[in-house]
């Protein structure tokens, strides 16, 4: 759930619940911390630092570490879609160029963020079921700690490797039987692929659209959570500009700029801006 809330004069903060608790989530790219941020490390340690910079209780008080590797997937993706279209815009939009050879036009596809909250949403406490023979099995959804735990084995060929992944997502009693099954169904990663894409929307996120320049349906597999953290690094590189042209012009300090509230810092800009198109 999403409400809009407003909690102090200077930042302005969501509140949202992920079912057990209140959180309060600030815009990504306003603080000094989000500067200590470095793209280059691995995806699921990126991902955790910024949910730990932007996510508090609703007091305000910053959560444990552990809160965000425990996450599952879509709903870490769903958190950082969120700040990566905060303050000022709920829009998803994106580039694609149409798959079709003969065409390859770009297209520009837009649409509110809240259509892929309703789908993470929809998906929450429903288990990935796949069945087998007679038995069914019921698997968790992989979170933080599991990506993780899987970036650090390597594994033989593809095949092992998601058996290695299911495994760790199956209860104890269920592990040597669903290997068993496996072996007598030749297509089972490709049954197993089907229940993870419609149990996990976000983390198997695909765009079907048609393409409006020669009316091909084109269905693209689209990675949301790279998405957003393409657009936070964009907001951390012009917090960079926003303190260099602040710097230039006043002389301030990085430790005197970030003390001055987002909303001024960029007031200043407009002038700054201003002055020099005179
Ligand atoms: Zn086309």
């Amino acid at each position: 759930m999403l409400t809009s809330k407003k909690v102090s004069n200077t930042t302005s903060f969501l509140g949202i619940s992920n079912g057990k608790i209140e959180l309060s989530l600030r815009p990504f790219a306003w603080l000094a911390e989000d500067l200590q941020i470095d793209f280059q490390q691995t995806r699921p340690h990126l991902e955790t630092q910024i949910l730990e910079c932007c996510i508090s209780n609703r007091e305000g008080s910053k959560l444990d570490r552990g809160f965000f590797w425990n996450l599952e997937i879509g709903k870490r993706i769903e958190y950082l879609l969120i700040l990566a279209t905060l303050p000022h815009n709920s829009q998803f939009g994106v580039n694609l160029r149409c798959l079709n050879l003969e065409c390859q036009q770009q297209m520009e596809i837009e649409f509110p963020l809240s259509s892929l909250i309703d789908l993470q949403h929809q998906s929450e406490n429903k288990n990935p079921e796949i069945a087998f023979a007679s038995e069914n099995f019921s698997l968790r959804k992989p979170t933080g700690n599991d990506q993780l735990a899987w970036l650090h084995q390597v594994f033989s060929d593809e095949s092992s490797a998601i058996m290695a992944m299911v495994q760790t997502l199956l209860p104890a009693e269920q592990k040597s039987a669903f290997q068993q099954g496996c072996s007598q169904h030749q297509d089972w990663i490709q049954t197993l692929n089907q229940v993870m894409e419609e149990s996990d929307p976000l983390v198997n996120f695909s765009l079907q659209v048609n393409c409006p320049y020669c009316n091909t349906q084109n269905l693209q597999d689209f990675d949301l959570g790279a998405w957003a953290l393409q657009q936070l690094y964009g907001a951390q590189q012009q917090l960079l500009v926003t303190i260099h042209r602040l710097a230039w012009h006043y002389h301030w300090s990085e430790s005197e700029i970030f003390a001055i509230p987002p909303w001024r810092r960029s007031r200043y800009l407009d002038l700054i801006n201003r002055e020099e198109n005179y």
